[in-house]
């Protein structure tokens, strides 16, 4: 398809010259799976209408800050001025990008609101397994140990099974997400023994990088000796052993608000501004890590009181945590896991009432070359959902 516009960008193609002209979005619709406000469950429909749509190949929900949650989307479109574009399960708030051909693309001026579907169903204990089975099947019992995991959390996810009376000649286990249907891991596990639990485990790494937000589940067949097979879910069930995987938990474990203006990044203090969002909460609520990461500071100072700052593993940005009751258990060196207990809140150094100070510096880090900023919109989206 040819379309030409002013705003035009020429790029070679091996017929010739062809020019991709500049999408532009002027209005994003919810049309299906729609939620009241104007949000979209992910599972649902956007439609964006604007100008040169035709053109535009793939659509990215950008979500947050950053780029590891964007989550590109294929379309096609034979209208110039409306495009449907399906939401994927992983898919956060936030604008949305239009882009056709490489160098050109329109953003959307408003975010897209995603609402998450329904969390899974938790099955961490042993229970009989809903997926359909044959006839003379092996019978099948299966668990899942978290149906929330964030990265970097303490042990993994794991997955257990039980095989009852009729013998299994072979058992396989896949992790599959299910935005789209990919295989991240396959398991071979050795047949276990009729009443015997077996375990595989995944600590959410795919190529030693954090794994994409979204939902995951562990998909299980059994077959006996004669064929007869059993699976653990049926398909399209977006519930039965899946997790959804997340970057961070919500590091204050208990009631808890973001105070007013002057809690906020940025606002003014004498000589300085506020490096961080204010998180108020009773003091002695639990805090936990939001990641984990290595211990890169523990000190007690006049402003911040008793602090810790973790260098987060894998992620660049360092995490700080100040005004606590007391020193955290944790020294310099010490490795941390996301969602350990740190200390718990207090109201140490130059606080007026009792809260978390939590600061997110940029790579390389904490007063090393990185620059803090504005960590409300992460906090907003873990205590979402943890
Ligand atoms: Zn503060």
């Amino acid at each position: 398809m040819l379309a030409l516009g002013a705003a035009g960008t020429a790029a070679a193609s091996s017929g010739g010259a062809m020019y991709v002209a500049t999408p532009k979005i002027k209005a994003v619709k919810c049309v299906s799976r729609c939620v009241r406000g104007g949000a979209v469950r992910s599972g649902g429909k956007i439609k964006l209408r604007g100008a040169s749509l035709s053109d535009v190949k793939k659509v990215v929900f950008r979500g947050g800050r950053g780029s590891r949650d964007d989550v590109p989307v294929k379309v096609q479109s034979a209208s110039d001025r409306s495009l449907a574009v399906a939401v994927p399960m992983r898919a956060q708030s936030g604008p949305v990008d239009a882009w056709a051909g490489k160098r050109v693309h329109a953003t959307s001026s408003t975010s897209v609101r995603v609402v998450p579907p329904a969390a899974p169903t938790p099955n961490p204990r042993l229970t009989p397994a809903p997926g359909p089975a044959d006839a003379g099947a092996p019978s099948l019992e299966t668990a899942t140990s978290r149906s929330l995991f964030a990265i970097d959390q303490r042990g993994g996810v794991t997955f257990s099974f039980r095989l009852g009376s009729v013998p299994a000649a072979s058992v396989s286990v896949n992790l599959v997400r299910l935005d789209d249907g990919a295989v991240i891991q396959t398991f071979n596990p050795a047949v276990p023994t009729s009443g015997d639990v077996a375990r595989v485990s995944w600590d959410g790494m795919i190529g030693g990088q954090p794994a994409p937000n979204g939902r995951y589940a562990f998909r299980m067949e059994a077959v006996a000796a004669g064929g007869a097979k059993a699976v653990n879910a049926a398909a399209g069930d977006i519930q039965r052993d899946a997790f959804d995987l997340r970057p961070a938990l919500f590091p204050v474990r208990g009631r808890h608000n973001f105070g007013q203006g002057a809690a906020r990044f940025g606002a003014g203090r004498a000589g300085h501004t506020h490096q961080g969002q204010d998180v108020l909460a009773r003091c002695g609520t639990p805090l936990i890590a939001a990641r984990g990461g290595v211990v890169k500071a523990k000190k007690y100072q006049s402003a911040a009181g008793y602090y810790l700052i973790i260098d987060g593993t894998g992620t660049g940005t360092d995490y700080g945590y100040m005004h606590m009751a007391a020193p955290s258990a944790y020294n310099v060196g010490d490795r941390v896991y996301t969602g350990d207990q740190i200390g718990v809140v207090g109201d140490t150094g130059d606080a007026t009432a009792c809260h978390l100070h939590f600061e997110e510096w940029s790579a390389p880090g904490w007063y090393s070359g990185g620059q803090p900023f504005d960590p409300l919109a992460d906090l907003r989206a873990w205590d979402a959902y943890s």
